[in-house]
């Protein structure tokens, strides 16, 4: 995620993180009334509503795994109505009678391996009872009828639903999903999206991946978007509205497919299209620092409305226009960008480890600008280091533990990006470097956790790291200057 300037001293997750802890008492209310955790040989059968995240006890559900997502919404922008029909396709990793979805729209039916099932909803669970108990390891097919106008679901206080002149936009995170499609809604359980959007004839619909085609009929228009790749629920989004679309392939051969909002003030939309253009050029600047692009499409979506951050949406990121309201901003392109390596192909395991995504996309923004020959990295990271004096509050913060109420706090992205820095001077830039795509690499379409970067960095680079990630991410003091 990129945060506008602007936005970035009123925290505005502040007061959702604090209404999501709220969600510890659901949680807690959701088990069997009297009932103690089973013991022994006794199995629990009920899916937690959980997924074990600390921080927001309520994200993501227990006892299953899903696979693909094949996610079918209409979206009406004169009434602000949405109407899915989507499926989830899964494995039970233990006896399930009872299982949960995380849905803050209303469902009509759920039907479970093709057999109509119980639900009820509670908060954003869905929570399903299907007619028959799944079985460890069984495969599960969860379809869910449902509808709503998202404007108007707050969920704990939380609303990340963004409607536009012309339409509306799903992005968010930590959080989004609920608001569109039923889910596993957490990092740790990254799927393949298969996603058709229905809009009134002469609107577009975006969303990730790969065009598969338009249909047009009776008025209505489906877009039919294919993602090959494993997608964290965060990453996957869409927009509706009038857009103009923009395809083709880059110089390298990378297809790219760019949207912009037709009612954008000409010079916001001059400026954005200049500085997305260079998106292809960007991404092969990563490749060669990072290795290979994990994706196969590239691209950028502008929307009308400044909703106040820009988001690495899987292959094809989603900006505010306030980030070209001043010119053109390649930065924000190589932050999102390189979030397709830190945070779209290897994902947080825990929302803990955020410094992962935001630290490398800001050093990368660090390493473009040295590129392009504006300040090197060690400027950059002087110029901070000796900016916040020893009593400064920029280093109150451990980021390597954040807390949810500060994921995306100024001190996640810019004493991030002076841990992976400060880690090139203590172990040498070249070490570094195979570092961070060992990282990607090994990682690839799954997930990983601050401790295992350690690992891996101790590993490459032959040293003990302890105290060095001690000092960077977890204390609440000014670290040694490393040395040179
Ligand atoms: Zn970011």
């Amino acid at each position: 995620m990129g945060v506008t300037r602007a936005d970035e001293g009123t925290d505005v997750r502040m007061q959702k993180a604090v209404s999501a802890v709220a969600g510890v008492a659901l949680a807690l209310a959701m088990l069997p009334a009297g009932a103690a955790p089973p013991t022994g040989p006794e199995r629990p059968s009920v899916g937690s509503p959980g997924i074990g995240d600390p921080y927001f006890p309520q994200y993501g559900n227990g006892g299953y795994r899903i696979g693909h997502y094949d996610v079918g919404v209409a979206f009406d922008p004169a009434t602000e109505r949405l109407t899915g029909d989507t499926i989830v396709t899964g494995r039970a990793t233990q006896r399930l009678t009872r299982f949960n979805l995380d849905l803050v729209l209303r469902a009509s039916s759920v039907w479970v391996n093709g057999m109509p099932a119980r639900f009820r909803h509670t908060g954003r669970e869905l929570v399903v009872t299907p007619r028959t108990a799944l079985r460890e390891g069984q495969r599960m097919q969860v379809r869910v009828v449902y509808a709503g106008v998202p404007e108007d679901v707050t969920d704990d206080g939380i609303k990340p639903w963004f409607t536009t002149p012309d339409g509306a936009v799903a992005v968010g995170e930590p959080e989004i999903a609920a608001w569109w499609f039923p889910s596993n809604d957490h990092p740790a359980d990254k799927a393949t999206f298969d996603v058709d959007l229905t809009v009134p004839r002469g609107l577009q619909a975006l969303s990730n991946g790969r065009l598969v085609g338009v249909d047009r009929a009776d008025g209505q228009a489906t877009w039919r978007w294919t993602s090959g790749a494993p997608m964290a629920t965060y990453l996957a989004f869409a927009a509706f509205g009038r857009y103009d679309m923009v395809q083709g392939s880059t110089e390298s051969g990378r297809p790219f497919l760019n949207a912009f909002a037709k009612s954008l003030n000409p010079r916001v939309d001059r400026a954005a299209r200049v500085s997305i253009r260079r998106t292809g050029e960007v991404t092969d600047f990563l490749a060669r620092t990072w290795g290979r692009y994990p994706f196969q499409q590239i691209g950028g979506v502008v929307t009308s409305r400044n909703f106040g951050f820009a988001l690495e949406n899987q292959t094809r990121p989603v900006y505010s226009p306030a980030f070209f309201s001043s010119g053109r901003n390649t930065s924000i392109v190589v932050h999102e960008m390189a979030h397709q390596w830190f945070g779209n192909a290897v994902t947080v395991r825990r929302w803990k480890n955020i410094w992962l995504n935001e630290g490398f996309a800001t050093y990368s923004e660090w390493l473009w600008a040295q590129d392009q020959g504006f300040e090197t990295t060690d400027e950059q990271f002087d110029r901070f280091y000796d900016n916040f004096g020893t009593k400064d509050s920029f280093w109150n913060i451990p980021i390597g533990n954040p807390g949810p109420r500060r994921l995306f706090t100024g001190a996640v992205y810019d004493r991030g990006a002076m841990t992976v820095h400060a880690l090139g001077e203590e172990v040498g830039h070249e070490t570094l470097r195979r570092i961070g795509r060992h990282w990607v690499h090994r990682n690839a379409d799954g997930v990983g956790s601050t401790a295992e970067f350690i690992a891996l960095a101790e590993r490459l680079s032959g040293r003990r790291l302890g105290a060095f990630f001690r000092n960077w991410l977890f204390s609440g003091e000014k670290p040694p200057r490393p040395p040179t």
